[in-house]
C-alpha cells in the first residue's frame, strides 16, 4: 500500500497516517519529522530548514525532494509508505510522479483531509490550552495563520494537480477521529485492487 496523505495543517493527518501505518505494517513518511530530526542534529540541511520551519514558511523543493529521493531508497520503504506532508507545492508533486515512474512504483491513493480554516484554528488553541508542554516552536495561532496562507497558496494546487488526473479522494476531516479513520479505510478498501501484486 502505497499513498499520499494531503491536508492543511492540523488537519490529523500525522494521526491518521499512525493507524495506517499500524493497520497496513508499511512506514510513515514525513517530511515535517525528518526535517525536525535534521534540525535536533544540527546538519547543514537541518541549519538551513530551522529559520525557514519557524517562520510556517517552506523548506526550498530541492531539499524536500532531496530528502524524500533519499528515504525512498532505504529497504523498509519495499512494503509500503505513506507520504504526509508531501508533495506540498505542484513541483514537488511533479518530481514525486517522476520519481516513482522511474522506480516504477505506483501510487494505490490519493487522500485529502479536508478541515475549514476556523476548525483548524480552534483545534489549536484548544491544544495549546489543554496540553501546552506539548505544543511545537510553529504550532501557535500566529505561525498557523501562515502556514495556513502558505498551504492555500501552495499547497492546494496538489489536490487540484492530481483532482485533474481523476487520482484524488477527498475525505471529510471535521468529524471524530474514528468517523476519519473508517472513511480512509472504506477509500482504501475501494482502492485495493485483488488482482495487483504488491
Ligand atoms: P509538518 O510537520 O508537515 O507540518 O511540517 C513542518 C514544517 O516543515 C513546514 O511548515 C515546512 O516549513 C517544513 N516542511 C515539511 N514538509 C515540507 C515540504 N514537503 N515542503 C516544504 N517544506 C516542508
Amino acid at each position: 500500500m502505497r499513498l499520499i496523505l494531503l491536508g492543511p495543517p492540523g488537519a490529523g493527518k500525522g494521526t491518521q497516517a499512525e493507524k495506517i501505518v499500524a493497520d497496513h505494517r508499511i512506514v510513515q513518511l514525513s517530511t515535517g519529522d525528518m526535517l525536525r530530526a535534521a534540525v535536533a542534529a544540527g546538519t547543514a540541511v537541518g541549519q538551513r530548514a530551522k529559520a525557514v520551519m519557524d517562520r510556517g514558511e517552506l523548506v526550498s523543493d530541492e531539499i524536500v525532494i532531496d530528502i524524500i529521493r533519499d528515504r525512498l531508497s532505504k529497504p523498509d520503504t519495499s512494503k509500503g509508505f505513506i507520504l504526509d506532508g508531501f508533495p506540498r507545492t505542484v513541483a514537488q508533486a511533479e518530481a514525486l510522479d517522476k520519481l516513482l515512474g522511474t522506480l516504477k512504483i505506483p501510487l494505490d491513493a490519493i487522500i485529502e483531509l479536508r478541515v475549514d480554516d476556523e476548525v483548524l484554528l480552534d483545534r489549536i488553541k484548544t491544544r495549546i490550552k489543554e496540553n501546552p508542554g506539548s505544543v511545537r516552536a510553529d504550532d501557535n495561532p500566529e505561525t498557523l495563520k501562515k502556514r495556513l496562507e502558505v498551504y492555500h497558496k501552495q499547497t492546494a494546487p496538489v489536490a487540484a494537480y492530481y483532482e485533474k488526473t481523476k487520482r484524488l479522494s477527498k475525505v471529510d476531516g471535521m468529524v471524530s477521529k474514528d468517523q476519519v479513520a473508517a472513511a480512509i479505510a472504506r477509500t482504501l478498501k475501494a482502492k485495493a485492487k485483488p488482482e495487483r501484486v504488491r
